[in-house]
Parts: structure tokens; C-alpha cells; sequence
């Protein structure tokens, strides 16, 4: 079998010549302005190997995919009251529904629907004293990574049109789950949203769900394995809304992924790859992202099934 380094080069060559049938995120202003044309894929190894192809040093608006990373410190300082508040169970339904929080007393389905993950951060932000300066730390010492930062642009961008998470917070609280200020809540959200990594960045912070017992340089625990595995669950069942299905089937790992167009998957043992490509399905997945991956699994013969 051929090394990473060049499965990757071979790959991202070959999706350099396929037509790209998805759509920039234009519903944030500021993201619609990323040129549609970066691509680029990172990935690091448990052995701390790390292989780049294409715009993999470049950053972008990480979006969804650092709900993983708010979901973790939530869960790290709740628990299992965590669940209490939001459910694990995969929706079946766009990232941005409203739909069945009615009828589930507003209980999101899962922490990576939007709903999900701003209950989420309501939870941070009874737990934490800064709660966006404590996240972004949390993120730095994870990835032990001190250029890490948010896109006030991004985040302003998101606030000034954000109309379906204010509905989505405002529902949520009507039932009691939000217990702090919607506004606050949701600038918070909007921040983590904003998150810039770029693929090697992405590839480096998600290595703490590649193992059970991941350490940080500093001698700290994340998680406990079993909250590793959970994790790594619901990112198979939920990371990609309505197409989580699909993304199982044919990629074959845990993942996640953004409306900035990035997507993590990670392969227990083994690996975390990234992958970025602007331009997205209907379903708010990177169209180049998925085959990127769905062609990595199937070359290297290796997903967790
Ligand atoms: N900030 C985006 C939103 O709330 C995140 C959505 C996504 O990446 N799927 O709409």
C-alpha cells in the first residue's frame, strides 16, 4: 500500500478534476466570501506523524464542527446530568430544525443539531467564568496550540443574521432549558462557531478522541475513556444531521462536520484526518470533503466496521 502522504496527493488530484455540484454557505454573509476553490486535507497519526495536501495550512471557519469540542468540556465538567438536558439520538432532520422541539418539551435530539449544541453552551456558560476566553483556552491546551482563536467578523456576521438560532434559543428557553440570558447564550455559541483552524490544526485537536487515555503536554486528562467512546458514538450517529446514514456507509468512521465546509473524522488507534472543500451538499456537507474521505477509507481499506 501506498504512504499517506501519497494516497492523499493522489486523491486530492483526482478531486481536482471533479466537478464540484455543491454551494458555498451563503445564510452567514462573512462565509460566503470564502473562495470556493480551497481544498485541502490534513492528517495526523497517534505517533503524532502529521501529512498535508493542497490548502491544508490554511484556516477556515471551523462552524459545526467545534461542537465536538464544546460538547467534551460540557461533558468533562456535567457528566451524565449532561443528558438530562440534551438526548443522543440521531434527528433525521436539517442541523437548523425547529421541528421536533415541540414535541420534545425542548430537549434537543442530540448536542450537534444547533438546537443540541446551544443548550450546550448554556450549560458552559453556567459553568464557566469567561466562558469564551475559558473555551478557547481549554482549545489551546487540548491541541497544545496557542494560535487558536475566534473570527469576531464571522461571529458578527452570524449574529447580525442568525434569526433561526434566536428562534431556536428563545423555544428552547420557553421550556426552561436555556437557563441564562438567550443573548449572551447565543453570542457565546456564535464565537465557538467561529473558531479558525486549519486542517492540520483540526487533524492535531481531535487526536484526544483517537485514544483512551489521551494526555496533554501539560499532564492533564481530557475525558475518560468511556466519555471517548460516547463521543466517538454520537459523532457516527449524529455528526452529520440527516446524512449521518450516508456518511457511516460510505466513509466508515466517526466524524463531523461544518457549514465552513470542514470536516474530522477520526479512526480509533489510529488517526484523526481533516478535510476542506468551501462547497456543500444539500444537506450542509462538504460535497469534496465526503468523497475525499469516502476515497480514504475505501484506498487504505480501513474504517472501524
Ligand atoms: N454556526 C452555524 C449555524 O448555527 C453552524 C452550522 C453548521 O456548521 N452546520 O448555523
Amino acid at each position: 500500500m501506498k504512504n499517506y502522504q501519497e494516497l492523499i496527493e493522489d486523491i486530492y488530484l483526482d478531486l481536482k478534476k471533479v466537478d464540484d455540484i455543491g454551494k458555498v454557505a451563503n445564510y452567514i454573509p462573512e462565509l460566503a466570501l470564502v473562495d470556493p476553490n480551497n481544498f485541502g486535507a490534513s492528517i495526523t497519526t497517534i505517533n503524532n506523524e502529521n501529512f498535508g495536501v493542497g490548502d491544508f495550512s490554511k484556516k477556515f471557519s471551523i462552524q459545526s464542527v467545534t461542537k465536538i469540542l464544546s460538547l467534551t468540556l460540557a461533558y468533562k465538567l456535567e457528566g451524565e446530568k449532561l443528558w438530562e438536558r440534551v438526548d443522543v439520538e440521531p434527528s433525521g432532520k436539517p442541523f437548523n430544525s425547529l421541528l421536533q422541539l415541540e414535541a420534545d418539551f425542548g430537549k434537543p435530539r442530540n448536542p450537534f443539531i444547533n438546537a443540541g449544541a446551544i443548550v450546550v453552551c448554556d450549560v458552559l456558560f453556567s459553568h464557566l467564568k469567561n466562558p469564551k476566553k475559558d473555551f478557547l483556552n481549554f482549545c489551546k491546551e487540548i491541541s497544545n496550540n496557542d494560535t487558536l482563536n475566534y473570527n469576531k467578523k464571522i461571529a458578527d456576521s452570524e449574529k447580525s443574521a442568525g434569526f433561526r438560532n434566536i428562534a431556536l434559543c428563545n423555544f428552547i428557553k420557553s421550556f426552561g432549558n436555556i437557563k441564562n440570558s438567550v443573548g449572551e447564550v447565543l453570542d457565546f455559541y456564535f464565537h465557538i462557531c467561529s473558531l479558525e483552524m486549519t486542517c492540520k490544526e483540526l487533524s492535531e485537536i481531535f487526536l484526544y478522541l483517537t485514544e483512551d487515555h489521551f494526555i496533554t503536554k501539560k499532564g492533564n486528562t481530557v475525558i475518560t475513556e468511556s466519555q471517548t467512546k460516547r463521543i466517538n458514538a454520537i459523532m457516527l450517529t449524529c455528526g452529520f444531521y440527516d446524512e449521518s446514514g450516508e456518511f457511516a456507509f460510505r466513509v466508515g468512521l466517526p466524524g463531523k462536520s461544518g457549514v465552513g465546509g470542514g470536516i474530522i473524522a477520526i479512526h480509533p488507534n489510529k488517526y484523526c484526518i481533516a478535510v476542506w472543500s468551501p462547497k456543500l451538499n444539500k444537506k450542509g456537507n462538504s460535497y469534496k470533503g465526503m468523497l475525499f474521505l469516502e476515497r480514504f477509507t475505501s484506498k487504505t481499506t480501513s474504517s472501524i466496521f
